[in-house]
């Protein structure tokens, strides 16, 4: 079945992503882990997962139980699994019965994976998460020999596979001493492991901003998120970067365009309303166009009067208020439009572009959150 719109994952986009993050880690054996989580930050998980295989990612981390069953049937590659956070009661089997890691940041959960991989006869994954200084999840280090303890006591089910924490925002340098401070509590438990006798466990604790960033935080693995998808983390992380590069042009590329096509063409006469309400009255005789995307498809309502959408490679802007499944635009500069052309809400046409950001008023930082708000029943499709 088709939508009203679509969206496009771009295989090439996403190599030249892949390359990048790749030449930053250097020739180290560090593992990328691809964070799926949020739908793939929009991207969609069962399109996403196989192409991140065929760019040669093998690992991947998830939030919840529900997210490392859909990665888990979506992988041509049986890839690695982690869950960063929540795992339904009811679940837990299905997690260490399926190898699927995860982190350990509470007594309570610790008991139930030994409880569980005791039934099954299996040894559970577990990464023992420490609480650093984010102040999330995590055990401080003061519990920590109490838990390093109980593990000891139950190594015939349980596999200590990582030693993690995550970072309060190594996107922005205004929290550049939490982060070292963070650093240094990270490097006190991984003394403590060591001292304990655990060993040929992996440690990660860098997101994006923390690859770039703070290159000491890389260690075995690293969990990167939006940076595969081709934002920057923060703009400031991007300018720092790329001028400390003198590069011209980002070296990563946005992976997820989304287009929808003109539904309808009318007339309006100087003086009228357009849409429901009063907020915008036609100041000439307009020509406009409907396009069959609303708040419902996640176009979002904050864009009416605001937003601009892509129609034979022109910038034009949304007119009125954004419906539940419309919005209207104004063409009255395009005479050749016509019903059923392409719109681009995201993405090129021709040298014109729609950023993401240009979502959020330029705010990079919210690429995040307007990634995961685009509705998983947009169909979507991979293009080179
Ligand atoms: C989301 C998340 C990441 C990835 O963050 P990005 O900034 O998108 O790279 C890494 N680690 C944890 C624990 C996360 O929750």
């Amino acid at each position: 079945m088709n939508g009203t719109s679509k969206i496009e994952i771009s295989e090439k986009a996403l190599n030249a992503n892949y390359t990048f993050i790749r030449r930053l880690l250097g020739k180290k054996q560090t593992i990328l882990s691809s964070v799926v989580k949020g739908n793939a930050y929009g991207h969609g998980i069962e399109i996403f997962v196989p192409l991140a295989e065929r760019c040669g990612v093998n690992h991947f981390s998830v939030f919840s139980d529900d997210e490392a069953y859909r990665v888990y049937h979506s992988s041509k590659k049986n890839s690695g699994i982690m869950i960063m956070g929540q795992i339904a009661p009811s679940n837990f089997d299905w997690v260490i019965a399926h190898d699927v890691s995860f982190f350990c940041f509470s007594k309570e959960r610790l008991e139930k994976a030994i409880s569980i991989a005791k039934q099954l006869n299996k040894k559970a994954k577990i990464h023992i998460e420490v609480e650093t200084g984010l102040n999330r999840t995590g055990f401080s280090i003061s519990e920590l020999p109490g838990i390093l303890e109980i593990v000891k006591a139950h190594l015939e089910h349980l596999e200590v596979v990582g030693l993690c924490s995550h970072l309060a925002g190594a996107e922005s340098i205004g929290n550049y001493l939490r982060i070292k401070k963070q650093r240094q509590n990270f490097k006190k438990a991984d003394q403590l492991l060591i001292e304990n006798g655990f060993k040929g466990y992996l440690k990660h604790l860098a997101c994006s901003a923390a690859l770039v960033r703070y290159p000491d935080t890389r260690y075995d693995l690293v969990r990167v998120g939006i940076m595969q998808y081709g934002f920057w983390p923060s703009p400031e992380i991007f300018i720092e970067y790329c001028g400390a590069k003198s590069l011209k042009t980002s070296p990563l590329k946005r992976v997820i365009s989304w287009k929808t096509q003109i539904m309808d063409i009318k007339n309006v006469k100087t003086g009228e309303y357009i849409g429901y309400g009063n907020s915008f009255m036609a100041h000439k005789n307009m020509r406009i166009a409907t396009l069959p995307v609303g708040y419902s498809h996640g176009f979002f309502r904050s864009l009416s009067n605001k937003g601009r959408v892509l129609v034979h490679g022109e910038r034009v802007p949304v007119i009125g208020t954004v419906n539940m499944n419309g919005t209207t635009i104004d063409i009255s500069d395009i005479s050749k439009a016509q019903a059923g052309d392409e719109a681009v809400l995201i993405g090129y046409q021709n040298d014109q572009e729609i950023t993401v950001a240009s979502f959020g008023e330029f705010s990079n930082q919210l690429n995040y959150e307007l990634l995961t708000r685009l509705p998983e029943h947009l169909p979507r499709h991979i293009v080179n």
